[in-house]
């Protein structure tokens, strides 16, 4: 029986299956063979090159941590658009872009409505979908990771109120074709492409923009700049959609530390640039060395992870056993993902030592 304040939990909220979050190494003291502070953690898609070393300064020598953030936040809408080569007007900045989609979702999506994702993906939008009491259309992607875009067209209703797209995706890292955007764009539903991995492969929906009205495409800090921890994030909308997204935030969403590592980022991008060569000259590698194992099969990536099929059917254990040995990569205990892993690229030594461990551990 629910009593005193449980029963009036909201229905829909009662039996919610959350987000599964990493576990953070802190967790781990005791579980592994390793010291926390020498546990390789390639499981969440950081940036194991940090910040740049001038956020570390800005921050530190900021004065007006006491003063309340811009609410409207100009400056950083400013450097973003024109990073980003957009209209200052379409952006809006949140604490991660977790924040954007949950906005995104308050603005379109309500009881009932359709949410269409493909997956295998992030399980973010179907976290979000169910906190807004949504309707889920999960259309499957083929074995390629590619979307079937005639199935996803034929299951578009007068309820869909969202469609995203994850590009490149996450957990695979395949890109999605301009054209297949395009012809999920003409439903006229508004699509949102996510592109957290843009940096790591160049490839934008921007420039569709002009074309489609129903188009919004979201970023973040978390991953390129390495600033996960800090909790920045950014959408780019048509104007109108980014007015509503900016009266409906709270007014304070992103804090004056975020702002400043930011902006600090925007000056700094020659290293950031260079950190993120580095992971894509090591991602190549990483997938070459995998490959070489001969019990995993290894996709390609267009993002700084590499997703790995376990051909043993072991991948569960396989994740465990890293574990052990102080090396966390990315498993999920779902129907259509048991018998993968996820490796996020880390540094060459990180994957060196992965390798030597895949080794030690056999198929
Ligand atoms: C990592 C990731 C994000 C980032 O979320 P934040 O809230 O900005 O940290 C967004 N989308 C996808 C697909 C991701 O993998």
């Amino acid at each position: 029986m629910r009593d005193g304040i449980e029963k009036f939990i909201q229905p829909h909220l009662r039996e919610l299956d959350g987000y599964s979050a990493h576990r953070s190494p802190e967790t781990l003291e005791g579980k592994t063979r390793v010291p926390v502070e020498k546990i390789i953690k390639l499981d969440a898609n950081e940036n194991v090159y940090g910040c740049s070393p001038r956020v570390q300064k800005a921050l530190a020598s900021y004065q007006s941590y006491n003063i309340y953030p811009d609410s409207t936040q100009t400056e950083l809408r400013k450097a973003i658009a024109s990073y980003a080569g957009v209209g200052f007007e379409a952006v809006v900045v949140g604490n991660g872009s977790g924040e954007i989609l949950d906005l995104i979702f308050q603005l379109l999506v309500g009881a009932g409505d359709d949410v269409m994702n493909f997956v295998p993906t992030f399980d973010m939008y179907r976290f979000r979908a169910q906190l807004r009491d949504a309707r889920l259309v999960e259309v499957r992607r083929d074995e390629d990771f590619a979307i079937k875009v005639a199935q996803a067209k034929a299951a578009v209703s007068p309820r869909t109120k969202l469609i995203i797209i994850t590009n490149p995706n996450n957990p695979d890292g395949s890109l999605t074709p301009v054209r297949d955007i395009r012809a999920l764009l003409e439903t006229r539903v508004p699509v949102l492409v996510d592109e957290a991995y843009y940096e790591f492969c160049g490839e934008t929906a921007l420039p569709l923009m002009k074309d489609y009205p129903n188009l919004m495409v979201l970023r973040t800090f978390s991953k390129w700049p390495g600033l996960a921890g800090v909790r920045a994030g950014y959408g780019i909308f048509p104007p109108r959609i980014a007015d509503y997204l900016l009266t409906i935030k709270l007014p304070y969403n992103v804090s004056a530390a975020a702002q400043v590592a930011v902006l600090e980022s925007f000056k700094d991008m020659e290293y950031l640039k260079s950190t993120v060569n580095r992971i894509i000259t090591e991602r190549e590698r990483l997938i070459s060395e995998l490959k070489k194992l001969g019990w995993l099969r290894v996709f390609p990536s267009k993002a700084n992870f590499v997703l790995c099929v376990v051909l043993n059917g072991k991948a569960g254990e396989l994740r465990e056993e890293l574990q052990r040995r102080g090396i966390l990569v990315r498993f999920w205990d779902r129907p259509l993902m048991r018998d993968f892993i996820r490796i996020s690229v880390g540094k060459p030594e990180h994957s060196d030592a992965l390798i030597k461990t895949l080794r030690e551990i056999g198929g």
